[in-house]
């Protein structure tokens, strides 16, 4: 690697030659406080936080976008330097609703950090005319407050990243304000919940649309049975909520807690996965035999499904039938476990816990309630999870460890590594492999589609059919692959799609850290790392191993992909426009 020599605050710094000042600053322990920059997302040097002075300049430069050279001369924290970084908080603090009391995001906001640091004492110095404030609450996902808006773009970004690109700057100078063009609300044009734009919010402007009392009423309501189910990247998220490092895998205590919120039972939406294995491998198996629509396409990733029916129509008859696992859970928790407890599907509230924000939306899907009532009636994301256990304050480092109650409780490895990218494609692998050898495959970790690279690639030798499969991420990837499906230039047999980077595990529902994280952490890769841990010490790994899951086609489903296993755990798809 070409590297230069540059001077930081006076000392000697052999940096790449291709970074920026930030990025050599923050390589020698030096941070810069930033507010836009959002590494890989957004890089605009806009929000003018991480001026520096470099010697010969005329004026302070942005070292987000600045690049270094040989022999420059750089001064982080002049007198000049702290006095304009904290002139723009006071500028943004100017037109800000300042009511970090009752802010879902204080204690993990960017923006109430950086004057917090810079020792900001006046946030009233340039108190003035305030925009009018929009609000935009028309999706059952995502909330807009614009009156906590910087204005960084980091949410434009991330849209325009899923291919999307449905919000943006609105009018200009003092009237600028994000949204959709014309003014549109969110719920009138083809946003696909994925709520990226969420997670890279810095301050209180984005956030999930909170489903948390409902659950409350519910639980205290005596008349109810309350289910609870958890999707697997939950427990490799929630940890970082309490303060424990990226990657930690919190499913004991995280069960503890569920139970000590008060609901009746706590399930495993692995299992709903295990589920999702059997009758998408059988769908696949049928379609390959029977000459059906290939490549066959996941639907386990709502958000996936959305940008699908808006922006590939032509292809939903690629998709799946299969329901998610969330609403397979949801489906078996009001038909299966309601019989045999003999409880009226009526009184169930199955509540799901999960990465996603477009989950929210998925659960008021048409043709989602197999028991007459809506599969799943509450989505909250692992964030309203932790504000429920810190609303109960609960010591969550202090619970103990707990299993999840039995039947939809049981699971497997298989289940387990659905949160990252390319686990469905591998648990699906392990299933279809064996059933099409007819006998018990030794090997059953394909490391050709794991990891975090956007696109993987492979073809497997399955009792004598090679099968091309392809595992991609994030929608922009997905939309560049789809792309080239329809036209002819690649073929694959299947193909996994999971609508944000990197999987459920980098889910818009997930813990939100800081841009400064972002930048030193991969975040989707540790949190990944902890499910494929989790499975690998399991003792049963493949998903039609899954004793219960096996119990529940024998009482209940029948033959996978059968006539009952079809009205409880399959769905449809509808064309949409963009
Ligand atoms: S967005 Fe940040 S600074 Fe603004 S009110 Fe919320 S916590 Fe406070
Ligand atoms: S939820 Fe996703 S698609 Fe919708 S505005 Fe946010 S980033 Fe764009
Ligand atoms: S909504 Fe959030 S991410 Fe988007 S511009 Fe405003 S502060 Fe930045």
């Amino acid at each position: 690697m070409d590297m230069v020599t540059i001077k930081i605050n006076g000392l000697s710094y052999r940096v790449p030659a291709k970074s920026t000042v930030l990025e050599a600053a923050r390589e020698a322990g030096i941070d810069i406080p930033t507010l836009c920059y959002l590494k890989e997302i957004n890089e605009i040097g806009a929000c003018r936080m991480c001026m520096v002075e470099i010697k010969g300049a005329r004026s302070l430069m942005a070292a987000c976008v600045y690049p270094v050279n040989e022999g420059m001369e750089v001064f982080t924290n002049t007198p000049k330097v702290q006095q304009s970084r904290k002139m723009t908080l006071e500028l943004l603090l100017s037109i800000h609703n300042k009511k970090c009391l009752s802010c879902k995001r204080s204690g993990n906001c960017e923006l109430q950090k950086l004057c917090s640091d810079m020792g900001i004492d006046n946030e009233n110095r340039f108190a003035g005319d305030m925009p009018p404030a929009k609000y935009d609450a028309s999706t059952a996902y995502l909330e807009r407050n614009n009156s906590k808006c910087i204005l960084c773009r980091r949410c434009v970004s991330a849209c325009q990243n899923q291919a999307v690109a449905v919000i943006g700057t609105n009018n200009r100078g003092f009237d600028t304000q994000i949204g959709c063009a014309f003014e549109m609300k969110l719920n009138e044009v083809a946003c696909v919940a994925c709520g990226q734009c969420i997670i890279s919010c810095p301050t209180g402007a984005l956030t999930e649309k909170s489903n948390i009392q409902p659950v409350i009423d519910a639980i205290n309501d005596p008349d109810k049975h309350v289910v609870v189910q958890v999707a697997p990247s939950v427990r490799a998220g929630l940890g970082e909520e309490f303060g424990l490092p990226i990657g930690t895998n919190v499913e004991g205590q995280m069960v503890a807690a569920l139970r000590r919120l008060g609901f009746d039972k706590v399930f495993d939406t692995t299992f709903g996965a295990d589920m999702t294995i059997m009758e998408e491998a059988s769908e696949f198996i049928h379609r390959v035999k029977t000459g059906g629509k290939l490549p066959m396409i996941t639907s386990c990733s709502p958000g996936w499904v959305k940008f699908c029916e808006h922006y590939f129509p032509d292809m939903v008859e690629n998709l799946s039938s299969c329901k998610s696992p969330q609403q397979m859970t949801g489906a078996l928790i009001k038909t299966w476990y309601a019989q045999k407890e003999g409880i009226d599907p009526e009184k169930i509230v199955s509540v799901s816990v999960m990465p996603c924000t477009a989950k929210k939306f998925e659960i008021a899907r048409d043709n989602q309630s197999a028991a007459g009532v809506p599969d799943v009636d509450y989505s909250i994301t692992t964030r309203e999870l932790a504000d429920m256990i810190k609303m109960t304050q609960l010591s969550f480092n202090r619970l103990p460890k707990e299993e999840f109650d039995h039947a939809m409780g049981v699971s497997t490895g298989a289940g387990m590594i659905f949160g990252a990218t390319g686990g469905v494609m591998e648990a699906a692998l392990r299933t279809a492999a064996d059933i099409l050898e007819g006998k018990e495959l030794e090997a059953i970790e394909y490391n050709e589609i794991r990891g975090t690279k956007a696109l993987k690639e492979a073809t497997y030798n399955v009792a004598g059919i090679e099968v091309k499969v392809a595992v991609v991420s994030g929608l922009e990837n997905a939309n560049a692959l789809l792309e080239k499906v329809r036209s002819g230039e690649k073929e694959y047999h299947f193909i996994e799609v999971m609508c944000c980077p990197g999987g459920c595990v980098n889910g818009g529902g997930m813990p939100i850290q800081p841009a400064s994280v972002h930048a030193e952490y991969d975040l989707k890769a540790l949190r990944a790392k902890a499910l494929y841990e989790h499975d690998k010490v399991q003792t049963v790994r493949k998903s039609h191993h899954n004793p219960v899951l096996k119990q529940c086609y024998e009482e209940f489903l029948g033959e996978p992909g059968g006539h009952v296993a079809h009205e409880v755990l399959h769905t449809t798809y509808v064309k949409r426009s963009k």
